[in-house]
């Protein structure tokens, strides 16, 4: 079969695009090389939907994150993904400070951001967040400002995408592309697809890309970001808490999350490996003191988790979004940050290049924009729950205990359409793991499940797709092969 469309890259870029695209009648398939897809740097981000306001007035990314912002509460409601508009402040902790953020706001007014305001009355801000710190002077308050979880985001965009027949294949890395006679052939570890328009949606990866069609006009450097995530309830924040913007990055922010924990980071480290998700010592010594200059009165003993992200950044720092010189092939690479904000805008963009290129874009009679809300036990009541339970025992099994997941999530969250295989697919999908105990008591549980639905064995369950598998063979086989081994020894 010839795809008209084939997208490298599962993360939220990837998946936003395929969504987009699924409502026309068109053959499309991603291509991703994890097991699960967001497994980049869609996995570990601010999260944060911004108002659009801090990047420069000459990158695009800054027009691109204002309309995303905008385009989110139409998608909020087709989606059902979890998303809220609790506003951002931008914290000035000395006077001089206040004429920059008044620039800040008039440039943002100009260009379309709604309700941008500048508050001076301490009083109202420590009434707005009550755990700011007694020596802010004023904040710039953007009310737009939202918070997303990013990889519930993009399961919802891979489900509804497949809802309209996207076919996604996971572990199938891109390592060869060919262009002939206007079709593209695209070699995996899976197998070989074929497709005439082909578009570079692989993030950290996307210059490797890029170069297998001779295309080596850009490059992307690693820079990662470490986090420090506490405990759900330990601290109430109402808003996202940004320090003022440095020359690299928006600085260390306070934040909280859907889910009622709150984190602080990420910094800006420069790396070469692009893989490298570990943690430091001084990294998070220097998330720490910046956070608590925001807020003093942190909950370290309430902190449950450290993690990092990696930004893909381009030497153009800002996005490239090219109709390239290969009829057909468009690029979507250097997505930093606002990428998840901007992200239904650059979906858009690239479906116009498309039309541009030719592509008939019909739409299908039976497109439907609907991903229903997961059922979650959070969300019913006692009657609710106990009609459930009546019906299917699985809802009454509580797998997870931090997070109170029953089995029935994890069961859904495997038979969904693009479902999880893996304990970390399952984690970021319905949240067992992500509690106080990290996994402790549920992770043989999930594994458990896995395997009964997946109908393979235990050894062959991996935390996130090859060489993770996480057990080797059962305690009593392996010790009578230790001793019957030993017997043949002797
Ligand atoms: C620390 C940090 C904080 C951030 N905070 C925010 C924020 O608050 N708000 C915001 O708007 N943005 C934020 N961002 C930016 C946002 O996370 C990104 O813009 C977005 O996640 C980029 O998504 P992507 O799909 O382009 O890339 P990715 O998520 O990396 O997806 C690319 C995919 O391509 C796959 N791939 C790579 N090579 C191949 C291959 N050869 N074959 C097949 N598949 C391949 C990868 O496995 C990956 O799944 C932040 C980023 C970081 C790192």
């Amino acid at each position: 079969m010839i795809y008209d469309v084939i997208i490298i890259g599962g993360g939220v870029t990837g998946c936003c695009i395929a969504r987009t695209l699924s409502k026309y009648d068109l053959k499309i398939c991603v291509l991703e090389k994890e097991a699960e897809i967001a497994s980049g740097t869609t996995k570990a981000n601010s999260g944060v939907v911004h108002a659009g306001y801090s990047s420069a007035r000459e990158y695009i990314k800054r027009y691109l994150c204002i309309k995303g912002n905008n385009l989110y509460t139409q998608a909020v409601k087709e989606l059902n993904f979890p998303f809220k508009r609790i506003g951002s402040f931008v914290v000035a902790l000395e006077d001089d400070q206040i004429k920059q953020l008044d620039e800040v706001r008039k440039k943002g007014i100009e260009d379309g951001i709604p309700d941008l305001e500048l508050i001076f009355d301490k009083d109202t801000i420590l009434d707005m967040e009550p755990n700011l710190t007694e020596d802010v002077v004023g904040v710039l308050h953007a009310p737009s400002a939202g918070i997303v979880s990013p990889y519930e985001l993009t399961f919802a965009l891979a489900e509804n995408a497949a809802m309209n027949g996207v076919n996604f294949f996971r572990n199938h890395e891109v390592i060869k592309i060919k262009h002939q006679d206007y079709i593209f052939t695209v070699r995996t570890y899976g197998g070989e697809f074929q497709g005439r328009n082909l578009i570079n949606a692989a993030g950290l990866f996307s210059s490797k890309i890029s170069k297998m069609l001779g295309l080596d006009y850009f490059s992307i450097l690693p820079r990662k970001g470490e986090y420090i995530l506490f405990d759900r309830n330990a601290i109430q924040l109402n808003k996202v808490l940004f320090p003022m913007a440095t020359k690299v990055s928006k600085g260390i922010l306070v934040c909280p999350t859907l889910h009622g924990n709150t984190f602080i980071g990420p910094n800006a480290q420069n790396i070469t490996d692009r893989e490298d998700l570990s943690t430091t010592t001084a990294g998070l010594k220097e998330i720490l003191e910046g956070a608590k200059k925001l807020v003093p009165n942190l909950p370290l003993r309430s902190s449950i988790r450290n993690f990092a992200g990696i930004r893909a950044v381009p030497d153009t720092y800002d996005f490239i979004i090219d109709n390239t010189d290969v009829y057909g092939f468009i690029n979507v690479a250097g997505i930093l940050s606002p990428g998840l904000t901007a992200t239904f805008a650059i979906a858009e963009k690239v479906v116009d290049f498309l039309e541009l290129l030719g592509l008939e874009l019909k739409v299908r009679e039976d497109y439907n924009p609907i991903r229903p809300k997961p059922d979650r036990f959070k969300d019913f009541t006692k009657e609710e729950l106990d009609a459930k339970i009546h019906k299917d025992p699985a809802w009454g099994r509580i797998i997870c205990r931090c997070e109170t997941i029953p089995e029935k999530e994890i069961i859904d969250a495997i038979r969904a359409p693009v479902g999880s295989k893996t304990v970390d697919g399952i984690k970021f999908r319905c949240r067992p793991g992500m509690g106080r105990c990290q996994g402790g008591f549920c992770r043989p549980r999930v594994i458990e499940i896995l395997a009964r639905e997946l109908g393979i064995q235990y050894e062959e369950i991996t935390k996130r797709g090859e060489d993770t598998n996480i057990l080797v063979g059962k305690t009593k086989d392996i010790a009578l092969r230790d001793i019957s081994g030993g017997a043949n020894e002797g």
